[in-house]
């Protein structure tokens, strides 16, 4: 493990694209190891560079800053590997969060993995996992779906595409959006607990709890909420309740037929979203019915 360096240290870098995570909002969210990378790099592609550059400018870093967005991506990319190739550190940021979350930089890590040339994450704040730790929703397993799409017709669309995932879901969403969505849902994937976080880190930070179809009917008589949005949504509701015993049963049996106990009760216990401790107690008592492949 590397030792702990002050921020802004002077370090002679790798030769590598450094993706850097920064704040989602409160600006005091950066690493260290973030802020001495984006004192040493070369040059900083951003997203916007002005937004970046108030970012810079809160830290007292001076780092030359250069334009990588949607528009321009693929112009930039060969001059961002031959710089690489040719030896120097870069890094990529977004306007707020982990680049490459809902942002641009997928194509550039590929095109240099291709190239055979380093790229390192500098982890950081992101929304998902912030929206995800606030919702007091199940974290065991979850399904990042980004922006769903603002068309009523194709929302209604992608949401029946999640409808049977078994786990938390998590979307980006916007305030004027958000009500609309909401109802959409609410139809496509029945009664569900879910929670709007909002503002997240910032002044007005809020998590809002309550049904689908609850939320929906808030956010329609209060109108579009101000601020950035994530919308969490816990699983299936007969699952989230607790399935019936002959459920809980069928679908143990049938994993121990090829599983161990603690194994299918894991397996078990994220599928129907219920207490691993408890399922693992149902699993014992049913392990005389079903082959003996526990090693435990
Ligand atoms: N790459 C970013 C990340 O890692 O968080 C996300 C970029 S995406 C273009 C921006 C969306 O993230 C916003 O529209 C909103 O849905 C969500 N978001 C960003 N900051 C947020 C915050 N402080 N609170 C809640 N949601 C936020």
């Amino acid at each position: 493990m590397s030792s702990p360096a002050s921020p802004h240290s002077e370090t002679r870098l790798d030769s590598a694209l450094y993706v850097v995570s920064t704040p989602i909002g409160n600006l005091r969210d950066i690493t260290l190891r973030a802020l001495d990378v984006l004192a040493n790099v070369s040059l900083i592609y951003a997203e916007d560079t002005r937004v970046t550059a108030k970012l810079l400018q809160a830290h007292g870093l001076r780092t030359r800053l250069s334009p990588y967005h949607d528009h321009n991506a693929a112009n930039v990319r060969p001059e961002i590997i031959s710089r690489i190739a040719g030896g120097e550190a870069l890094a990529l940021v977004s306007d707020a969060g982990t680049p490459l979350i809902s942002d641009p930089g997928y194509k550039l890590v590929a095109a240099l993995a291709e190239a055979n040339l380093k790229v390192i994450p500098i982890p950081g704040a992101s929304a998902v996992l912030a929206g995800l730790v606030v919702a007091g929703l199940p974290t065991d397993r979850f399904l990042f779906g980004g922006f769903l799409p603002p068309r009523a017709s194709a929302r209604r669309r992608a949401a029946e595409e999640f409808a049977g995932v078994q786990t938390t879901l998590l979307f980006y969403e916007t305030g004027p959006r958000l009500a609309e969505s909401l109802a959409d849902l609410a139809a496509v994937l029945g009664p569900r607990h879910a929670v709007v976080a909002r503002e997240l880190t910032k002044l007005f930070e809020e998590a809002r709890r309550g049904t689908l179809a609850e939320l929906a009917q808030h956010y329609q008589l209060a109108g579009p909420p101000k601020g950035e949005i994530v919308l969490v949504i816990g699983p299936p509701e007969a699952q989230a309740q607790g399935p019936n015993g002959s459920e809980l049963d069928a679908a143990l049996l049938k994993a121990l037929n090829v599983l161990s106990v603690r194994a299918a009760s894991i397996q078990v216990a994220a599928a129907l979203g219920m207490p691993r401790r408890e399922v693992y107690a149902r699993a014992l008592h049913l392990r005389p019915q079903a082959p003996d492949t526990d090693a435990v």
